[in-house]
């Protein structure tokens, strides 16, 4: 029972434990998630601010293009100050390209970096033919485009005429050198990755730098279609380049340009793992060492039941025959005479004396008469050999017998048996004899046990008086019935 409740009380320890570290570990990785997160969140925000800035930045330059090409003087002035005129306002910057006029032809017209400009022809180009096509369309941004080694995107707007004619494009780019510069001043991890994207979902700039991705449509990969709904948020998702699973962070959709911030998850959880670990080795150890505590103190806990065990066994047992001694007798006797009495059954008693065993220890010495008690214990405990039977030594040369169940004549069955075998047996050994007295009742509740106690050593007595080795039951009115 005790090592029961050991062992219940150790796993529930156990349990108990291992069920806050969960439920904190968990709290530590919802922790870890969204610090990441807002971590994410942030760059996004700053590198949004800063890209878009810039775009703006070199929109008003190419509005302040268009808004100029419309005064009616500038083809009165010449070519130096008209180039003041347009290209005064207009933004100048490492990674800025040259602002170029277009005509309606898609003919170059006037370039901000050159005097004579270039004799070529770009109505073939998207930032050209776009605002042909579309009178309606506002600033252009391009795919990435590679221009003499360097990618660069293209901006662009359209000039028309007093009455909305197509006049031409002015365009201007913005080189991937910004990007580059703007990146390397991050300290990114190796699986880190932060996109640019357009909003009809082309990239249009990555890092990790790779070439192939840009200029295709992102839009197709899972999360995409959240990023353009929401202003800002994340979303889960596998790289397509290298099918690292990532989360992915946005903060402002409603700029021109997307920034996208993506970290691996397990650089996410990387910090969290490592205190997991510890605190699931930890944990393993606590569990081992409850688990050897137990171990321990339920060997302790059956040590101690064998032992005492075996002291209960000394303590009922009489040291020379074996038997049951008095004072367990006296207690099965009492527990089987009330369970008797309560069930109306009949229960036997017999009592055993060895005859004239005083001249046969003054013949033969009190160690050979040693002998013959244990070989009567023997007799005894072969014939009685029913679960619930009780035999004992009641001391000196005498024992007894307690038979649950049984009425006087099979009781007497079984006192004669013993009382041959004793004779048998005893025959090449000076020729020791026993007489019994035996008797059965079925207990009156209002009885005690010791009616029945008297009547057997009655039946004894009445044996020794007709003369020894033989079996007396006492019958149930008093009378005692002879055997052998
Ligand atoms: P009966 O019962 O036939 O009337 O004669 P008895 O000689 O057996 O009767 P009594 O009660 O006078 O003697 C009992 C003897 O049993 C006394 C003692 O020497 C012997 N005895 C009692 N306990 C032991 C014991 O443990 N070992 C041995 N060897 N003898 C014992
Ligand atoms: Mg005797
Ligand atoms: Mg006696």
């Amino acid at each position: 029972m005790s090592a029961r409740l050991l062992i219940f009380s150790s796993v529930i320890t156990v349990l108990g434990f291992s069920a806050v570290c969960g439920s904190v570990m968990l709290d530590m990785r919802r922790n870890a998630q969204e610090l990441s997160r807002q971590i994410q969140e942030n760059l996004a925000s700053t590198l949004s601010a800063d890209i878009n800035r810039n775009i703006e930045l070199y929109d008003l330059s190419l509005r302040s293009v268009v808004t100029s090409l419309a005064l009616p003087q500038l083809a009165e002035v010449d070519d130096t100050i008209r180039r003041l005129i347009l290209f005064d306002h207009a933004a100048t910057a490492q990674h800025f390209g040259a602002i170029q006029v277009f005509d309606a032809q898609g003919n170059l017209t006037i370039d901000s970096e050159s005097r004579i400009a270039e004799k070529v022809n770009r109505s073939d180009q998207p930032f050209f033919s776009v605002h042909r096509d579309h009178p309606v369309h506002d600033l252009y941004i391009s795919n990435p485009m590679q221009h003499r080694g360097a990618y660069s995107i293209v901006l662009s707007r359209r000039v028309s005429g007093p009455n909305g004619e197509f006049l031409g494009v002015v365009a201007g780019s913005i080189r991937f050198s910004y990007f580059q510069e703007l990146f390397s001043r991050l300290r990114l991890a190796p699986d880190d990755v932060i996109a640019v994207i357009a909003r009809d979902g082309t990239l249009i700039m990555r890092t990790p730098f790779n070439a192939e991705l840009l200029g295709t449509n992102v839009m197709a990969n899972i999360g995409m279609d959240k990023l353009l709904g929401q202003r800002r948020g994340w979303f889960s998702g596998h790289g397509k380049a290298d099918n690292i699973g990532r989360i992915y962070v946005w903060a402002d959709s409603s700029r021109p340009l997307v920034v996208l911030v993506g970290k691996s998850w397990s650089d996410v959880f990387m910090m969290w793992r490592q205190e997991a670990i510890r605190i699931g080795l930890i944990l393993l150890g606590l569990a081992i060492i409850v688990a050897g505590f137990t171990v321990f103190f339920i060997r302790e806990i059956d040590r101690r039941a064998a032992a005492e065990r075996r002291l209960e066994e000394l303590a009922t047992t009489d040291a020379l025959t074996g038997l049951t001694n008095r004072r367990k007798f006296d207690i099965a006797i009492d527990r089987e005479w009330r369970r008797a009495s309560r069930l109306a059954a009949p229960i036997a008693l017999m009592i055993i004396d060895a005859d004239h065993f005083k001249a046969f220890n003054d013949g033969y010495g009190h160690q050979a008469g040693d002998q013959v008690l244990v070989g009567i214990a023997l007799c005894i405990g072969d014939s009685v050999q029913r679960a619930g039977d009780c035999a004992a030594r009641f001391g000196g040369e005498e024992f007894a017998v307690l038979l649950p169940g049984l009425k006087a004549a099979a009781a007497q069955a079984v006192a004669e048996t013993i009382r041959q075998k004793v004779e048998a047996w005893s025959d090449g050994q000076a020729g020791v004899t026993v007489s019994i007295g035996v008797a059965s009742m079925t207990p009156d509740p209002k009885q005690h046990w010791s009616v029945l106690f008297e009547a057997a050593d009655k039946a004894l007595y009445a044996a020794k008086d007709l003369g020894r080795n033989r079996c007396v039951v006492a019958a149930s009115r008093g009378d005692l019935t002879l055997v052998a």
